[in-house]
This record gives structure tokens, C-alpha cells and sequence, in this order.
């Protein structure tokens, strides 16, 4: 029986994705056996994004500055914007180095079953940035799921309104696929092969 100390720190990582009890408590032994090596590293990158990191009030990306480094790039394409459900997923598309232009972050799907509504998103903001002016083409970068499909039709019904070309990612995606877990040159080709929706 581990001690007190232990357990917290365990049940503590246990709710990370991705980690159940048994990966976070052997996380807690490889911690431990090298707490004068990694230990200290973690602590402080652990610190430093606590503090730093903010929420792009444009986009919704998680930076450490505001609007993000990606909204205040000047080389980026003003005119297309990719909307993703999820920040993980803005950054497995950036980091297959295709798509040049700006995010939007949803902040998640709609959802019957989990009572997500529209207005539980950042829809609204979506709309406003479009309504803005500037923008051309708007890529619905959903998952390959049914939530995710639901609400690309669900965006494109609201964003018909405006005169802005609305694509969506291939489906060379596989079906249930979430954009995070693809390696880059399938999210790449799914970017490349984007087409009109509807
Ligand atoms: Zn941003």
C-alpha cells in the first residue's frame, strides 16, 4: 500500500486522457525513480503553463500570448478559415504544415447525447468573424465521427448565409477517425482533397 502522498498524485494523473489508474501509478514509479532528473523539468514546465498559457480570444487556440501566434502571424492567409472542433486538433493540423491560413476553435461538438447545444459553442464568434469581411473559404475540419459530421452540416447550413466558399476535409478520413490521432500525411492529404460541401 503506497502512501497517502502517492495515491494523490496518482489519482491526480489518473484523469489525464489517456491514463487510467495503472499507467498513472507506473507514471508515479518512473517519476520517482528519477525525481532528481525528470522530476524538476516537469515541475517547471508544469509552472510555466500554468501561468503563461492563455485562451486566444480570436480563435480559441491555447497560447502563451494573446490573439495567439497564429492569429498574429502576418503571413497567414487572412481570407481562409479552418474550423476544428478542438484545440488538439488545431494543432495536429498545424503540424502538417499545409494549411496556411487562420483557426477557429469550436470548443467541441454538438451532441444529443451529451445535451450540447449550438450555442454551447463558439459558434457565434465563428459567425462574426466571417461576418467581418475578409474571409473566402471556410474548411470544416470536423471529425470523422457523427457528432463531428452533424456539426459541419449544422455550420454549413449557418454559414450559407454568407458569401464564403465552405469546404470540408476529404474522406479519406477514416470513419469514427479523430483528427489528433492521424499521423500528418493523411491529415495533409484529407487538407489537400478538401472539397464544396454539400
Ligand atoms: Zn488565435
Amino acid at each position: 500500500m503506497a502512501s497517502q502522498e502517492i495515491e494523490t498524485l496518482a489519482a491526480a494523473l489518473a484523469k489525464l486522457p489517456g491514463l487510467g489508474p495503472r499507467s498513472a501509478r507506473r507514471a508515479v514509479l518512473w517519476l520517482v525513480k528519477r525525481r532528481e532528473t525528470a522530476l524538476p523539468a516537469l515541475l517547471d514546465a508544469l509552472a510555466t503553463v500554468g501561468e503563461a498559457l492563455v485562451e486566444c480570444d480570436t480563435c480559441g487556440n491555447v497560447d502563451t500570448r494573446n490573439p495567439c501566434a497564429i492569429c498574429a502571424d502576418p503571413r497567414r492567409d487572412q481570407k481562409s478559415l479552418c474550423v476544428v472542433e478542438d484545440v488538439a486538433d488545431l494543432w495536429a493540423l498545424d503540424r502538417a504544415k499545409l494549411f496556411t491560413g487562420k483557426y477557429h476553435v469550436l470548443g467541441g461538438r454538438l451532441s444529443a447525447l451529451d445535451g450540447v447545444r449550438p450555442e454551447d459553442l463558439n459558434i457565434a464568434k465563428l459567425l462574426s468573424r466571417v461576418e467581418e469581411g475578409g474571409v473566402d473559404e471556410v474548411v470544416l475540419a470536423m471529425n470523422a465521427t457523427l457528432e463531428g459530421q452533424t456539426t459541419a452540416h449544422y455550420l454549413a447550413e449557418r454559414l450559407e448565409a454568407y458569401p464564403v466558399r465552405i469546404t470540408q476535409l476529404a474522406h479519406g478520413l477514416p470513419v469514427g477517425g479523430e483528427l489528433d490521432y492521424l499521423d500528418e500525411g493523411t491529415l495533409a492529404q484529407a487538407l489537400r482533397a478538401r472539397r464544396p460541401v454539400g
